[in-house]
């Protein structure tokens, strides 16, 4: 099986080769991965210059640093390899939970796998104050990919992992209000200047991704490229034009 390795945190991250070390067990690993930080950049994809990609030493893999979007480093990774078999994305330095899928470059990888064909699995933790937390779920890694890698059901899967897993969680989505929000601050010279932060909220519904991850399990959320509302298209196809009611 040919699985390509990508992230968003950069291509030296230390959740990109516990991940990469991961995938070896079950395949051939080709990483092809930004070259510096390109957390909540979401879906972009670079159209206006050309991608360079250069041969990386990263621990024996095939590793390329890619100057673009985690999107970009899947596009040019399947390409440049004739296809791959599987997309692992991450392991993302800070949670994906909920309404911060909308932004996460980490799941946009994965998303890009998706569409063209490929099984796309992101997976994230919360943000380590150490490298020892990111060698401890090392041994949850096999488990999770057992699960998940090559289940048709499961094209596109977002996985968040606490600290300390219990073990493994299928969730939906948390669709909380928006937690998003502006911090005004002072720049050293004198300047105005804001933060834009979400801020963690406790969530209450128990089968979401946010409950299951707060309460130590591994939550596992498949997801569907299909952004259409079906249930608000039936409703107002019911009703028909507003246009030609007037
Ligand atoms: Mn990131």
């Amino acid at each position: 099986m040919k699985i390509l390795v990508t992230n968003d945190d950069g291509i030296y991250s230390p959740g990109l080769l516990a991940l990469a070390e991961a995938a070896s067990e079950i395949g051939e690993v080709h990483i092809f991965a930004p070259h510096v930080e390109q957390s909540s950049m979401g879906h972009a994809i670079t159209h206006a210059r050309p991608l360079g990609a250069f041969r990386t030493k990263i621990a024996g893999f095939d590793a390329w640093r890619v100057d673009g979007t985690p999107a970009d480093c899947v596009t040019l990774g399947s390409s440049r390899l004739d296809g791959a078999d599987l997309v692992l994305s991450g392991i993302n330095l800070g949670l994906n939970l909920g309404n911060a899928m909308w932004h996460s470059g980490t799941l946009a990888a994965a998303k890009q796998a998706a569409l063209l064909g490929i099984q796309g699995i992101a997976l994230s933790m919360p943000v380590p104050d150490d490298d020892k937390r990111i060698e401890a779920l090392r041994p949850a890694l096999p488990e999770v990919l057992d699960e998940i890698v090559g289940e048709r059901d499961l094209p596109l899967v977002n996985v968040n992992l606490p600290f300390e897993p219990r073990g493994l969680r299928y969730t939906r989505q948390s669709v909380r209000p928006y937690d998003g929000a502006v911090v005004a601050g002072q720049h050293p010279n004198g300047r105005p200047i804001y933060w834009i932060v979400a801020s963690p909220v406790e969530d209450l519904e128990e089968d979401t991704d946010r409950f299951a991850v707060q309460r130590g399990w591994v939550s596992i959320t498949p997801l569907r490229l299909d952004l259409t509302d079906h249930a608000a298209l039936e409703r107002v196809r019911k009703a028909g034009l507003r246009s030609a009611q007037r």
